[in-house]
């Protein structure tokens, strides 16, 4: 039986792009297998070029495999991926590699790796970015896993991993069990901050600037030539270009205003607030589409509300203030996303490299951006950041732009325009770098009602008042 150095479970549309990338790569030879045997059919049909060794059962595909036997899982995560974890355990032997590429929960990666480890067996959960199109010319992958499987399992996703500007491979292992699974739900938690603000930016250059679809398009074209380029701004361009067949409206304009998620945005931010740490971009954001899905309460509030504001007038510059609210904006989203990987690390045991976490979604993912070549820089020039808003590039970029952001904040709340992406990041930048913050208050009241205690600006120790006589 041929052997292959590397297998495949799971054929549906990730799987599949996953084991055509791998199969084009020189010295690699992909066993694959699904639970219904017609998609591993079709697949081989389909690219019979490719030198895949086709299994029927999960017997033929692991007797396939030379050892240390590797697989990548790619099915439905959850109990899919538990059943499939659970075929390949009872099958693979000490020092063997089973690889959940799948969307997992790192609590549950963390968990696996344990109940594996204990059997002998090396269990990796990786992040995959990128969607289908990456799966299959090249994602952005965050592996985690023990430093032995990376060994096996290193060549292999390098030689498949997008390829950032600089030539390096965009994969890195990220840190032991649940790291790798921990920094894709980071990046998918940006990932709607950035979607989010992007949103904002086109909400306000409409309904405030007064700029035309086909304007908009020039407008985030132009703004993809500059410090801004982006994938997601790139397609945003792109998006809005498209026009409806059927009513030969902005495709945009007849899509329905609510936005859907798949729960990785609820994911970041439940952990976040575990961890306490304040993601609020990423908060807003999943709290917009959620606003954004309420139907009912939108038409209510739509229909009792009193006066609506109307637009105030801008000027033509209001274009470049709304570029720098959205760096600025942007800039707040990804310094909370890395403080949230700072503190995953500290909880979870973790030597997670934040500047090789940037190198690594410089492509192939969906965040891939040139801003993130400067994040390199920031943490490559001071390791221990305590905030990427330190790193004196992204201070002197955010001072620059912070009056066209506060102007920006202003006419939206003015014009009733919602902005919370952009508002709550300006509140957030605001908050760091007040000298005083009116927290001392809220411990006075906790004193007040609770005995919770207070410390002193002026002397060491924890103090308690009696606050009133007749308490
Ligand atoms: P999917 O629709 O999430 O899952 C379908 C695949 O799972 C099929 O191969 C199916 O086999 C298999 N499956 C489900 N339950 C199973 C079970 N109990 N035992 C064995 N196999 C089972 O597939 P996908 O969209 O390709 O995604 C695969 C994974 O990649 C998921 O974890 C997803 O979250 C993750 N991911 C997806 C994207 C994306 O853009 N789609 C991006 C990154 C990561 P049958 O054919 O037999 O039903």
């Amino acid at each position: 039986m041929t052997t292959a150095n590397i297998g495949v479970v799971g054929l549906a549309v990730m799987g599949s792009n996953l084991a055509r990338n791998l199969a084009s790569r020189e010295g690699n030879t992909v066993a694959v297998y699904n639970r219904t045997y017609a998609r591993t059919e079709q697949l081989l049909s389909e690219h019979d070029d490719l030198g895949f060794v086709g299994a029927e059962t999960i017997d033929d595909f692991v007797a396939s495999l030379s050892t240390p036997r590797t697989a990548i899982i790619m099915v439905q995560a959850g109990a899919g991926t538990d059943a499939v974890i659970g075929q390949l355990a009872d099958r693979f032997e000490p020092g063997d590699i089973v690889v959940d590429g799948g969307n997992a929960n790192f609590l549950d990666t963390i968990r696996r790796e344990r109940e594996l480890r204990e059997r002998g067996l090396n269990f990796v959960g990786t992040g995959i970015s990128g969607g289908e199109e990456g799966a299959l010319k090249g994602p952005s992958i965050m592996p985690g896993g023990s430093a032995e499987a990376w060994e096996t399992l290193g060549p292999i996703l390098r030689s498949i991993a997008a390829v950032a500007p600089d030539g390096e491979p965009c994969v890195t292992h990220v840190g032991t069990d649940g790291a790798g699974h921990f920094v894709k739900m980071v990046h998918n938690g940006i990932e709607y901050a950035d979607m989010q603000l992007i949103a904002e930016a086109y909400d306000l250059l409409r309904r405030v600037g007064g700029r035309s679809t086909p304007e908009l398009v020039e407008v985030f074209r132009s703004w993809n030539e500059g410090d801004l380029q982006s994938y997601l701004i790139e397609i945003t361009a792109e998006v809005l270009s498209q026009t409806d067949a059927a009513t030969g409206e902005p495709l945009v304009d007849v899509i329905l205003d609510e936005a859907g998620s798949k729960g990785t945005g609820v994911w970041t931010v439940q952990n976040a607030l575990g961890l306490g740490i304040p993601v609020s971009g990423i908060g807003e954001a999943v709290f917009a589409r959620a606003v954004s899905s309420k139907p009912e309460q939108r038409a209510a509030v739509r229909a009792s509300a009193r006066e609506r504001p109307s637009s105030p007038q801008v000027p033509e510059t209001f274009a470049d203030d709304v570029r720098a609210a959205l760096y600025a904006s942007k800039v707040v989203a990804y310094a909370q996303g890395f403080d949230l990987i700072v503190a995953g690390a500290k909880e979870y045991g973790w030597d997670i490299d934040l500047g090789a976490i940037a190198k690594i979604w410089r492509a192939g993912c969906i965040i891939r951006a040139r801003f993130l070549d400067r994040i390199v820089d920031a943490y490559a020039g001071e390791p221990g950041l305590a905030t990427l808003l330190a790193d004196p590039y992204f201070a002197d970029a955010v001072a620059a732009g912070q009056e066209a952001w506060r102007r920006v904040v202003a006419t939206a709340a003015t014009a009733g325009v919602p902005a919370p992406g952009f508002s709550s990041a300006l509140a957030y930048y605001d908050s760091l770098a007040s000298e005083r913050l009116p927290a001392s208050l809220i411990q006075g009241q906790r004193d007040f009602f609770g005995a919770h205690t207070y410390k002193r600006v002026d002397r060491e120790g924890v103090f308690h008042t009696l606050w009133s006589d007749d308490r």
